[in-house]
């Protein structure tokens, strides 16, 4: 696949690292489990936007832009990346906070929503959950424009067939690795949040023909809705590369987003405090400890035999830790 097609930009030095796993593989007694490190992309505090970010904001560039304007939870680390990126290129960012929990939105809060006031946001507008969040990007745009700007919005998360590229790039990163370390890959696992992240990476496994499954874990839907929000994304993905993706590929497992997005269950308590326990890796109970939960769920199942290699996918979101340190002290 050429990817090199594609205006990007560069905001990482080098390769994420892909680390074998040895304390935790230990303590679950199931395959060997190896980590991709996208908590350590470039941009502020990393995270798997920064891949998606490269192609979106080359593209804004390109297009003359000279403000960003995305949206997010309150909590959102694609909005802190989206204004870090925009910080980097000397670019005015603007975010649309929408409230997923009704009243969860805190000025003072600390977390991403302490780094978009240092990171010198140039407005934030919240909305009630269930808002159409495009409808208020539109409108900050159009104040953009009225006081002579260049505005480009980027959707929830990064996800559309622009952004999706960072991660078929990913997936290219993590082949390139397996084969530098003759490592026999089994399974991806991965978020499916916004889908970018699932869909890249299914896109990448497939189109290099490696026969290699991506799984995603639901952090926020069902599988009714997720795995066509997945398959849409994917397929319009690799339309761009002239590819037509199978709908087959898409395997989304559902059952451990507790009663909501955002809210701890007690499953992602113990995912994240065994993570920092065996590894000393920070995940974050929002998205990675909620889809390593799940990770943990198909290995005392039997989805997976011994001596075979799962890669789990870390896609980042420490920054917002410490905002949930009581979901820890239940
Ligand atoms: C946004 C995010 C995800 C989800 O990725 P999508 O591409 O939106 O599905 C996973 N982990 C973290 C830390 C995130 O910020």
């Amino acid at each position: 696949m050429n990817l090199s097609q594609f205006p990007r930009r560069r905001y990482t030095e080098g390769q994420t690292p892909l680390e074998f796993l040895p304390r935790l593989t230990q303590e679950l007694g199931g395959p060997n489990i190896w980590i991709k490190r996208d908590d350590l992309l470039g941009l502020a505090g990393g995270g798997n936007k920064t891949r998606k970010l490269e192609f979106l904001v080359a593209d804004a560039l390109a297009q003359g832009a000279d403000t960003l304007i995305t949206c997010g939870a309150v909590q959102s680390n694609h909005c802190r990346l989206t204004l870090a990126a925009a910080c980097k290129e000397g670019l005015r960012c603007y975010l649309v906070l929408e409230e997923r929990v009704p009243g969860s939105y805190n000025a003072k809060a600390s977390g991403n929503n302490f780094l978009f006031q240092l990171m010198g946001v140039a407005g934030i507008t919240v909305v009630p959950g269930g808002s159409d969040l495009m409808e208020a990007m539109e409108k900050v745009a159009a104040d953009v424009r009225n006081q002579g700007g260049n505005p480009y919005i980027i959707p929830g998360g990064g996800s559309n067939a622009v952004g999706t590229m960072g991660y078929v790039a990913c997936a290219e990163e993590i082949l390139a690795q397996a084969f530098d370390k003759e490592l026999t890959i089994d399974c991806v696992v991965c978020t499916s949040g916004s889908g970018g992240t699932h869909a890249g990476l299914a896109v990448g496994f497939w189109g290099n023909n490696t026969g290699i499954p991506v799984v995603g874990i639901n952090i926020s839907r069902p599988n009714a809705t997720q795995r066509p929000l997945i398959y849409k994304d994917a397929k319009a993905t690799a339309e761009r590369l002239g590819l037509d993706f199978p709908e087959e590929f898409v395997e989304c497992v559902e059952g451990y987003v507790g009663p909501g997005y955002s809210l701890p269950t007690k499953e992602m308590v113990e995912a994240v405090e065994l993570m920092a326990r065996t590894e000393a890796i920070l995940l974050d109970p929002v998205y990675t400890g909620k889809t390593f939960s799940g990770l943990i769920g198909l290995i005392r199942q039997g989805q997976f035999k011994k001596g075979q290699n799962v890669v789990f996918v870390h896609t980042g979101g420490s920054p917002a830790l410490y905002h949930y340190k009581d979901y820890f002290e239940q």
